[in-house]
């Protein structure tokens, strides 16, 4: 393997995976480095579902992006022939001066998008699975729905070695510095030279992007599945939390925190987790993957609370991990001072549905110094002079 090319993908989890095929679709000679062997479970991208959807309720800024990356979705689905998006639709319930129900509302009239909106009762006659408190309020996206996440990284791998990208995986990058007008990188497995680089490191962005001035903080995000109460998920393919009963994926907001999850597919049963809080996380590559005694219990009781039939003990569980910047907001980029190096970060535990659509916009960014995606608002420039 030659070690010089034209652009180097550091990290090919679920933002750097869509990258490295957009570089390389465009015809560049493109390496891409991972410490492990994509997709794996020990980062950001694992755990086989991520929400996709389009009211956006943390910003309506991200609604153009997100109509993008639908594209992009069911483009990577036919080039190679497999279902990655389910359209199943999304249940959000909370406060009607919550965040979730007025953003996603406001997202919605903005940008002209379905949304419908339903009563408690309405709610829990139209999708039988959900308990809905009475003095909450429901909105239904029948556009959103989720994404089989280790397949969607696999697609875009299949899809980057396809048009010439070369992969050198159980690599791990212990730096890169620009000598002269190329970029070295220094790997466990020697040396390898690029005009420009792509970061996305995920979790292990302020190794990579010491410099890069914005605080970031990694959380310990635990994911559990559920079976039927008294049944073996396997058996119960009808009942009302299922795919095939026409249950959507769902989002509470409570005054316990904001829980979501997904529909059951498979003998795995129906995930939930709690997107709210999370124990900070040192060094992404010792998490603690063990049970975590006191979120199952939290989840748990969500789930007795608002899902019907469900036994209160997960029957598995695994360990994910947010990277939050201080707004909660993306920061897509170029580096400072160094303009062949673009880098996303601080994705917020809301970043996978724009994988393909980030993949285009670092591919830009290396491309030509600037994309005509609307990003400014995910610039590092929003934090200039608070950091
Ligand atoms: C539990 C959970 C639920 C989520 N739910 C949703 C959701 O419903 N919808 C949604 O849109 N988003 C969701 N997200 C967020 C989304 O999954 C992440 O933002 C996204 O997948 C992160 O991708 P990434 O490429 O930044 O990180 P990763 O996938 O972790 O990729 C980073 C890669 O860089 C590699 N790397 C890092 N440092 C080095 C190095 N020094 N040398 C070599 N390789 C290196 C790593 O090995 C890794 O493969 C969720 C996240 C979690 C954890």
């Amino acid at each position: 393997m030659s070690n010089r090319y034209d652009v180097i993908v550091l990290g090919l989890g679920g933002i750097g995976s869509a990258a490295i095929c957009h570089v390389a679709r465009r015809g560049h000679r493109v390496l891409g480095i991972d410490q492990f062997s994509p997709p794996h479970d020990r980062g950001s991208t694992h755990g086989q579902t991520r929400i996709i959807r389009q009211a956006y309720f943390e910003h309506p800024d991200y609604v153009p992006l997100v109509l993008r990356a639908y594209e992009l979705w069911r483009e990577v689905e036919a080039a190679t022939g497999q279902t990655l998006l389910e359209q199943v639709g999304l249940l959000e319930v909370g406060p009607g001066d919550g965040v979730v129900v007025p953003g996603v509302l406001a997202s919605a009239a903005r940008h002209d998008l379905a949304v419908e909106r339903l009563s408690a009762a309405d709610a829990e006659r139209r999708f039988p699975g959900f308990r809905v408190p009475g003095n909450y309020a429901a909105v239904f996206e029948p556009t959103a729905g989720f994404l089989h996440v280790e397949r969607c990284v696999a697609a875009h791998l299949q899809l980057a070695v396809q048009a010439g990208a070369a992969l050198q995986t159980n690599t791990a990058v212990a730096s890169w510095s620009r000598s002269g007008n190329a970029i070295a990188v220094s790997t466990d497995r020697g040396e390898f030279r690029a005009e420009r680089l792509i970061v996305a490191a995920g979790p292990w962005a302020a190794h990579v992007l010491p410099a890069l001035g914005v605080p970031l903080v990694v959380r310990r995000k635990p994911l559990y599945w559920f079976a039927a109460a008294g049944g073996d998920a396997a058996t119960c393919a009808n009942w009302p939390l299922s795919v095939a009963a026409g249950c959507p994926t769902f989002l509470y907001e409570l005054s316990q925190g904001v829980f979501y999850g997904f529909p059951q597919f498979d003998d795995r049963g129906v995930k939930v987790a709690r997107h709210s809080g999370g124990e900070t996380v040192a060094d992404a590559s010792t998490v603690d993957r063990a049970l975590d005694a006191a979120d199952c219990d939290a989840v748990a009781d969500f789930v007795e609370a608002h899902l019907v039939g469900l036994a209160r003990r997960p029957r598995d569980h695994a360990t994910c991990m947010y990277t939050m910047s201080p707004d909660e907001h993306f920061v897509v980029d170029l580096l400072p001072g160094e303009p062949r190096v673009a880098f996303v970060a601080g994705l917020s535990g809301h970043g996978y549905k724009f994988a393909p659509v980030l993949g285009e916009i670092l591919a830009d960014l290396v491309d030509a110094g600037e994309t005509k995606h609307p990003v400014g608002f995910l610039g590092l420039d929003r934090f200039a002079g608070s950091t």
